[in-house]
Order: C-alpha cells, then sequence, then structure tokens
C-alpha cells in the first residue's frame, strides 16, 4: 500500500498567493511574481533567489524518496480528547477540520521508503496540520519509528517542521518529548544511524526533544529553529536578542547543527552520508 498521489509537490492553500486564477505566485524572499507550475517544479524553492518556500509532506516524499513512494506505518493512529479540551474551539472540531485540509489523520506521516536504493525509515511532519504539533499520536508515531528502525536495522530520516507539543493534550503531549527521546536512545545503542533534518519552522517541545539528536543535524537554509519564541526570550531576559537568532545559520555558527543544505541537494546529501553511517553489509536491502 502507498500513499495516494495528488499533485506532485503543493504548497499550504493557506500561504498560496494568487493571481488571477492562482497561476502566478509570489515569491517570499524576493517577490517575484512567477507561475505555480516553476515553483512546484523547484519543490518549492525560489529559482530566482534560492527562498525555501514549505514543501508538503507528499512533495518531501516526491523530492526524497525512489518514486515517490512510502510504505505507511500506523497511519491507523487516531488522536483523541483525553481532556476534554475546548480553547474555544473543541479540540476534536480543530482534529476534524485539519484532517479534512491535511488529508491525514495526523501531524506526521511515517513509513518505509528507498532512498537511491536503500531502504529507510522515513518520517515526516505535516505543518498544516495543527502547526505539526506533537500530541500523544505524533508522539507515539515516532517512537515506533524509532523502534521498528531498530528492529529492522533502517536507517532513519526524519523531517521536522512543527511549533512543538501540543496544548490540547495537556501533560501527555508534554511526555511525548521523554519516550520519543528513550526510543532514540534505544535506536543509538542498536547501532542505527539517525539523520535529523530541521525544516522551518522546528521549535517548542520538538525542538527539545528528539530534533538535535541525530547522528547528523542538518537544517533548511534561514529555517527557524529554537525551544521558545524570540518575543518570550526577551521579555524573559529584558534584551534584545542578536541579528538572525534562532535562524539556522546562526545555530551552524554556533554549533548546534552539523550542516545547512539546500532542499534540491538534499537527496544526494542524505545518499552520501548514508552510505558512510551504513555499516557496507548490513541488513538494510543493499
Ligand atoms: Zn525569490
Amino acid at each position: 500500500m502507498v500513499w495516494p498521489k495528488k499533485t506532485p509537490a503543493g504548497l499550504d492553500a493557506s500561504e498560496k498567493t494568487s493571481f488571477g486564477q492562482g497561476v502566478f505566485r509570489k515569491c517570499d524572499g524576493c517577490g517575484e511574481m512567477m507561475s505555480a507550475e516553476r515553483l512546484e517544479a523547484s519543490f518549492e524553492v525560489c529559482p530566482d533567489c534560492g527562498h525555501h518556500h514549505k514543501l508538503m509532506a507528499e512533495g518531501w516524499r516526491e523530492l526524497l524518496l525512489d518514486g515517490g513512494v512510502m510504505e505507511p506505518w500506523d497511519g491507523h493512529l487516531e488522536p483523541s480528547d483525553p481532556l476534554s479540551f475546548s480553547d474555544g474551539k473543541p479540540y476534536p472540531e480543530r482534529i476534524a477540520k485539519s484532517q479534512k485540509s491535511a488529508a491525514a489523520n495526523e501531524a506526521i506521516e511515517t513509513g518505509k521508503g528507498k532512498l537511491d536504493g536503500r531502504d529507510v525509515a522515513y518520517g515526516a511532519f505535516l505543518f498544516r496540520f495543527m502547526g505539526g504539533s506533537m500530541g500523544s499520536v505524533v508522539g507515539e508515531k515516532i517512537t515506533r519509528l524509532f523502534e521498528r528502525a531498530a528492529e529492522q536495522r533502517l536507517p532513519v530520516l526524519l523531517l521536522q517542521a512543527s511549533g512543538g507539543a501540543r496544548m490540547q493534550e495537556g501533560i501527555l503531549s508534554l511526555m511525548q518529548m521523554a519516550k520519543t527521546v528513550a526510543a532514540r536512545e534505544r535506536l543509538r545503542d542498536a547501532g542505527v544511524p539517525f539523520i535529523s533534518v530541521l525544516l522551518n519552522p522546528t521549535t517548542g517541545g520538538v525542538a527539545a526533544s528528539f530534533a538535535f539528536l541525530g547522528d547528523v543535524n542538518v537544517a533548511e537554509p534561514k529555517a527557524l529553529i529554537g525551544f521558545a519564541g524570540p518575543r518570550v526570550i526577551e521579555t524573559t531576559i529584558r534584551q534584545t536578542l542578536p541579528e538572525g537568532f534562532q535562524r539556522a545559520e546562526f545555530l551552524l555558527e554556533h554549533g548546534m547543527i552539523d550542516q545547512i543544505a539546500s532542499r534540491l541537494e538534499m537527496k544526494a546529501l542524505f545518499s552520501t552520508l548514508l552510505a558512510h553511517l551504513c555499516p557496507p553489509h548490513g541488513a538494510n536491502g543493499r
């Protein structure tokens, strides 16, 4: 079973700047107008200025996995509402709305795919699903991703784009941080590599748990990465933050990540990294 195909690489409708019939889009980096097809063909990277717009999970599959194909794991898991939470709108209503707009059960997809012929355990956050927030189901799917990868000796490639823990699930959401990190450590004990990819944005409870725990941590150019947002920090410490604070380039300069890679170079980079990290005669399909 594979995920159904829709558009090759799409953009969140809320972020789309339409003109006329929606054929033209404006680059958020340089402000140039260009055809939607041109941006889609370059996986939402502006051909003029290199600005990286958000790419949907489906686009990531197309970009990174051979044939864009992933055999899904745990797609049946659905969120519940353990706290009967309402923040003006009941949580189940928010879930239903996100499930419809993202055409997915939760804010992450996980499964098995191939990258340049090598089997990988793959996961990608769906930012359009409640800001890629991590509730019980997201935490459980990541935990199972690490556990299955350890069991089957598949290197893990996990793409994060998240606003952090999901407040509607309270402490149950926060405990996913410890649970996922414990699973990541079991993967380390098994000697199976993990490449962590930090997309824009990677913040809150996701940044503070597994996102920085890759054997190699790679970020997209200019991605916002951090725990609390700049406004919260400035108010707390009563200081003005330096220019570019919490952007990928700032983090690289300060040793928090290993590399920044353009989206279009990522597949080749991951292929090379996996060739170095995986044992030559590993039982990972090669
Ligand atoms: Zn541009």
